[in-house]
């Protein structure tokens, strides 16, 4: 094993205090090339107390010069996103395709809530009927980001973007998988001329999370992760009146309305229904399919996620690549054994792939002659797993896709786009496509019922950041 890593704190790499270690593991050659610390609290009371003390001077510094240094965060982020790609490459296993693309997004993010900075009115009147009165708007304080290890740069980048141009500092908790690639970003940070103190990661697991989330001088939590995870986190939040934003799980449905054309489809199978070797929250990884075409759906399907490329993830030909972890690949391994044991049947896949006796890779699946009320159509597996699920008319299309405890993603596919439309505003979810899986990063973003509590990205999306003052004059 090679490097050893402790904290960024106050601008600069600090040792970890504790001698507990996270191996970081690349899952395609199952090899540990590096540690981070663990067991980080006092860590996490450390980089909030230097977060906490530079607040005041990011605060009085205004909007505009804030979003001046985003722009030079997305141009420093822009010259070394080859760097971050390939290091999140060797950390999650992400095809370097599909984590560049990913990069590429990023600076786009922060001139985006640059945008927002400037256009930020600080203060503003109020009409009332006694007086005058006016409003302010105030940096929420100390806000902790957490992030899980599928995206870790975008995900990052939708909090500490907002968090940075209303005025708030952060201490980021990055996943232990993608820990690496946060102290990078945290490098690019202060090239970029992020103050020291402004921005701070800290090291470790789901115990340092805790921490994070428990601190009195954190005002708001902003999370991507599990479900399980959120819900613990939003306990807390609760407990304390903390503020809380929540991106979670996710179990989306893909309808196919009788008249879809599958040629036109086929594309969205890599793209929309499972992106990222199956990595992705808003995977639409159930197919709803009309009763009539169902085999062809099957079919098509079933081709199309055999044709993704897959292998070895730094070789920008393949689009599928190994799991993140031993773990991961356990637990979507137990899930298609559980389908086989529900009555659902594989049409392909199934297992692991034979050319790849090395790394955490499974074959690309697909599950047919399954039910809405079976586990795997309804609990979030994580994996390039899709089922396909027959429907007998839209009705009951739209029933089953709201059939679940998630709401996060969705799509409607067919080339009557306005048709497609109307199902959409039926569906119970907090974003979904008409024959696309390219989300705008301008709209907001979040789920509804399990799949998270409030939005990122879009107008409003400095306003989970701020907090609003009346100031009111006789
Ligand atoms: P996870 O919930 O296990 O971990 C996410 C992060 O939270 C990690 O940094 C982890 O260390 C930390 N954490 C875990 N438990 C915690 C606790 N009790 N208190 C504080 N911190 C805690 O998730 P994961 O396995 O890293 O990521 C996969 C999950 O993330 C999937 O469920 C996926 O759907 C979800 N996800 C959601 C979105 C979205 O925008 N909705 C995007 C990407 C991923």
């Amino acid at each position: 094993m090679s490097e050893h890593h402790g904290h960024h704190i106050g601008g600069a790499y600090v040792p970890a205090r504790s001698p507990e270690r996270i191996q970081v593991v690349n899952p395609a050659t199952e090899e540990a090339f590096a540690s981070i610390a663990d067991g980080s609290a006092s860590a996490v009371d450390d980089a909030v107390q230097v977060a906490a003390a530079a607040g005041a001077d990011w605060a009085a510094t205004p909007p505009a010069e804030r979003a001046m240094v985003l722009r030079r965060l997305a141009d420093v982020f822009e010259k070394r996103a080859e760097e971050v790609s390939a290091l999140v490459t060797r950390q999650n296993g992400t095809p370097i395709s599909v984590s560049r693309a990913m990069q590429q997004q990023v600076p786009l993010n922060y001139r985006y809530f640059a945008s927002l900075a400037d256009a930020l009115v600080e203060e503003e009147p109020v009409a009332v009927s006694v007086g005058d009165a006016f409003v302010r708007r105030e940096p929420v304080g100390v806000v902790g980001a957490i992030t899980p290890w599928n995206g870790p740069q975008p995900l990052l980048a939708w909090k500490i973007g907002p968090a940075l141009a209303a005025g708030c500092t952060a201490v980021v908790k990055p996943a232990p998988e993608t820990t690496l690639d946060a102290f990078l970003f945290a490098e690019i940070a202060s090239e970029a001329g992020v103050p020291a103190g402004v921005l701070n990661v800290v090291a470790g697991g789901r115990g340092t999370g805790a921490a994070l989330v428990e601190h009195p001088l954190v005002r708001k939590i902003a999370f991507t992760g599990s479900t399980v995870a959120g819900r613990a986190i939003a306990e807390s939040c609760g407990r304390n009146l903390k503020r809380v934003t929540l991106e979670l799980g996710g179990k989306s449905a893909a309808i196919l309305l009788e008249d879809v054309d599958l040629d036109a489809f086929k594309p969205f199978v890599a793209t929309a229904c499972s992106p990222n070797t199956g990595q992705v929250c808003r995977s639409l990884t159930r197919v709803l399919a009309p009763r009539a075409r169902y085999d062809e759906v099957v079919d098509a399907v079933s081709s199309a996620m055999t044709d993704i490329p897959l292998g070895d993830p730094t070789d920008p030909a393949n689009l599928f690549g190994p799991l993140v972890s031993a773990r991961q690949r356990e637990r979507v391994e137990s899930y298609v054994e559980l389908g086989r044991q529900e009555g659902a049947k594989v049409v392909v896949g199934g297992g692991r792939p034979a050319s790849l006796p090395r790394g955490y890779y499974v074959e690309p699946t697909v599950f047919r002659d399954v039910t809405n009320d079976m586990r795997i159509a309804r609990e979030e597996i994580f994996g390039p797993v899709v089922v396909v699920i027959p429907y007998a008319d839209e009705a009951e299309a739209v029933a089953i896709a709201n059939d679940s405890e998630y709401g996060l993603g969705g799509g409607v596919f067919s080339p009557d786009r306005s048709r497609a439309t109307d199902l959409a505003r039926r569906v119970a979810t907090g974003t979904i496509g008409v024959n696309s899986a390219s989300f705008p990063m301008e709209a907001p973003f979040g789920g509804v019922k399990n799949s998270g509590l409030g939005r990122e990205l879009g107008p409003g999306a400095l306003d989970p950041y701020l907090e609003l003052k009346t100031i009111f004059r006789g």
